[in-house]
């Protein structure tokens, strides 16, 4: 397997091929940071392609911090995403050693609480530190050894390609199924982020921000009726119940009596009891809902729910457009209002599109697809290849 070609180099940066590929390709960068220049040699394109793979599997084992950038590497050792979700503020902190009390190799909590939100702080706390200060090591996340395996890179990949198809009609509820409606909900990453930390209680709403001292009030600042709690400043605030009603008539939306409920779980409630179909729209505009509060909040802009309805509807045809780029045929039909047309049927829009889409062979084999075309008058001809391997990725084509 590729990933092990890129694994290799990244762990033996002083084998013979690991130094000629990096003073061809990243004489003064790192590997995991290395964009790749569409001349590069058939060899360096595969490795390309295992080390796409490997970047999402790497953790950094935190030692004392000093080979680890805080923001764009992966270091915070918890499932499916391993940097921080915090946004960046204006800070000078650049590497994993800025946080670390060097002297009795502890944390610097109040700096962990002063930059990141409490969802990191919680998971950064939870990394030991050793007193030794030992150098940073690089390691793969999904093996307990940290060590590099082709079985649990496959396991990475396929999960990676499973990634939206939807996991409702089991009875054993457990919690990593309920976060799995946001982990694998069909909207973009950040959509996703941004859920979980709704999910969390971690998005820096008034009432939290009292909570911390930062604000006197948790009044919200958009109604000014009640505290703005997460669930009040997405689900009930007038603002966010009119966007709701807007979208009914566009997207599947739940009714209202379904968003009553409150607690700490009533996102991961909530999506529990809703169909596939409802999921995905609810997120987003629960996410608009959001980005409206702090568009009025830190710019004072002013609200209107036409522009947040068209925004949400030119979101959505992007995005069906885009996750659908193999196949012409359904591009061709996609249409502004996917999630009503699917309504109906139960299905998100991905497992429609996923009937007409190219369907990868099985493990260790490639698929090839062949095309030609002869124009009898002239006599010309011409043929396309495509070899693509079980992730769908491309080998080669022309
Ligand atoms: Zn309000």
């Amino acid at each position: 397997m590729l990933a092990r070609q890129a694994w290799r180099l990244l762990i033996f940066p002083d084998s013979l091929c690991a130094k000629l590929l990096k003073a061809k390709y990243y004489p003064n960068s790192r590997l995991l940071d290395t964009a790749f220049p569409r001349n590069a040699s058939n060899t360096w394109r595969a490795i390309e392609y295992g080390l796409a793979l490997l970047k999402k599997g790497i953790n950094w084992r935190v030692g004392n911090g000093k080979n680890i950038r805080i923001w764009r590497d992966n270091w915070v050792p918890r499932d499916y995403y391993l940097k921080p979700v915090t946004r960046r503020r204006r800070s000078r902190l650049k590497w994993v050693s800025d946080l670390i009390d060097e002297e009795c190799a502890e944390w610097k909590t109040e700096v962990l609480h002063e930059h990141f939100d409490p969802v990191d702080v919680e998971e950064i706390l939870k990394i030991k530190l050793s007193i030794e200060r030992t150098e940073d090591i690089i390691a793969w996340h999904f093996e307990r050894t940290g060590v590099f395996s082709v079985k649990s890179a496959y396991k990475l990949a396929l999960n990676l390609r499973t990634l939206g198809a939807n996991t409702s009609g089991s009875k054993f509820q457990n919690r990593s199924r309920l976060w799995n409606y946001i982990w694998k909900a069909d909207v973009p990453p950040k959509v996703r982020i941004f859920a979980w930390r709704l999910a969390k209680n971690a998005l820096p709403t008034n009432e939290n921000k009292k909570a911390r001292h930062i604000l006197e009030t948790s009044t919200c600042a958009i109604c000014g009726f009640e505290a703005e709690t997460a669930f009040h400043a997405v689900v009930s605030c007038p603002h966010a119940r009119d966007l709701f009603e807007a979208m009914r008539t566009e997207w599947p939306v739940p009714d209202t009596k379904q968003l009553h409920l409150s607690g700490p779980d009533w996102l991961l409630l909530l999506l529990d009891r809703l169909p596939a179909a409802y999921q995905a729209p609810l997120l987003l505009i629960l996410w608009r809902n959001w980005n409206d509060r702090n568009a009025v909040t830190h710019g004072g802009a002013r609200l209107s729910i036409e522009e947040s309805a068209r925004a949400l509807k030119s979101l959505q045809n992007t995005l069906y457009k885009t996750t659908n780029h193999t196949s012409d045929d359904i591009k061709g039909k996609a249409t502004m209002n996917i999630f009503a047309r699917e309504q109906k049927k139960e299905a998100t829009p991905m497992n429609l599109a996923q009937k007409l889409r190219w369907q990868p062979p099985g493990d260790g084999w490639v698929k090839i697809n062949i095309d030609g075309s002869f124009i009898e008058s002239t006599g010309q001809a011409s043929a396309g290849i495509v070899i693509r391997d079980q992730l769908g990725q491309v080998l080669l084509s022309s």
